[in-house]
């Protein structure tokens, strides 16, 4: 299923996507269920919304693909490191990424999110996917300059705009399968990676993050990023592509 979280005649409303249609469910599935209102809305009537709005956090893995490691100087870490996006972050498809004056050098970094759907404490691996509501892309969007100059990332890395999600959620997704993640700016392809090539898989993310910190339904683990990062001007499209996942577009603009 493809959940959509949209806006719609003022309202914001969830459906499930139907080919061009969005069929209306009563409430936000992850907590009230599946039950559909009996409308059916064209999707070319509906703004899509980011899917989810986390409840609590964006918690993000660095370094976990060998190549985007390497490309950066860095070696992959002995065990995941993490760091938390703000829920502020978040904008949805299409919204613009709005580049902050103190940077000089923001970077895209495509991703595929995972989206919490049960409270999650000590998880084991082995069950770990059963916590996850289901997948959607994100763009990690990072001030490079004010991550090396900072040392801690909140800045580069939990400005306001620095986390489009979307399009939608797909709960039948498995990013264990050969799956693949394109950026693309303005068209030119820049990153293409292998979600296979994780160094830590997202049940292992799930499982190690929950051993530190609790979960919620509705917080979202960005799984990391391939190689090819680098910047965006005022101006460039940025899409993320992922096989199953859709399209994730934004455009960038100055403050
Ligand atoms: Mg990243």
């Amino acid at each position: 299923m493809r959940i959509a979280r949209v806006s719609h005649q003022e309202a914001i409303t969830y459906g499930i996507v139907d080919e061009g249609e969005l069929v209306v469910l009563k409430g936000d599935p992850m907590f009230v269920g599946f039950d559909t209102t009996g409308e059916r809305i064209p999707l070319a009537e509906v703004t899509l919304l980011a899917p989810v709005i986390p409840r609590s956090k964006i918690v993000a893995i660095a370094r976990n693909y060998r190549d985007h490691a390497a490309e950066l100087g860095n070696e992959v870490p002995a065990e995941p490191m993490l760091f938390f996006k703000p829920n502020t972050s978040v904008v949805g498809p299409n919204d613009h990424i709005v580049l902050p004056r103190q940077s000089e050098r923001i970077d895209f970094e495509g991703e595929v999110a995972a989206v919490i759907g049960r409270v999650a404490k000590n998880v084991p691996r082995e069950s770990a996917l059963d916590y996850v509501f289901g997948y959607t892309i994100a763009n990690d969007v990072t001030a490079r300059d004010l991550q090396k100059s900072d040392g801690q990332w909140a800045r580069a890395k939990g400005f306001d705009t620095s986390c489009p999600l979307g399009p939608a959620i797909e709960t039948e997704f498995d990013p264990s399968a050969e799956v693949w993640i394109e950026t693309r700016v303005n068209g030119e392809v820049k990153q293409r990676g292998l979600l296979g090539d994780m160094v830590y898989d997202v049940a292992e993310i799930v499982a190690y993050a929950s051993a530190a910190f609790t979960l919620l339904p509705g917080d979202v683990i960005l799984t990391g990023t391939p190689a090819g990062v680098g910047p965006f001007v005022a101006g460039d499209v940025v899409e993320v592509e992922v096989t199953g996942l859709g399209i994730l577009r934004n455009t960038a603009r100055d403050a």
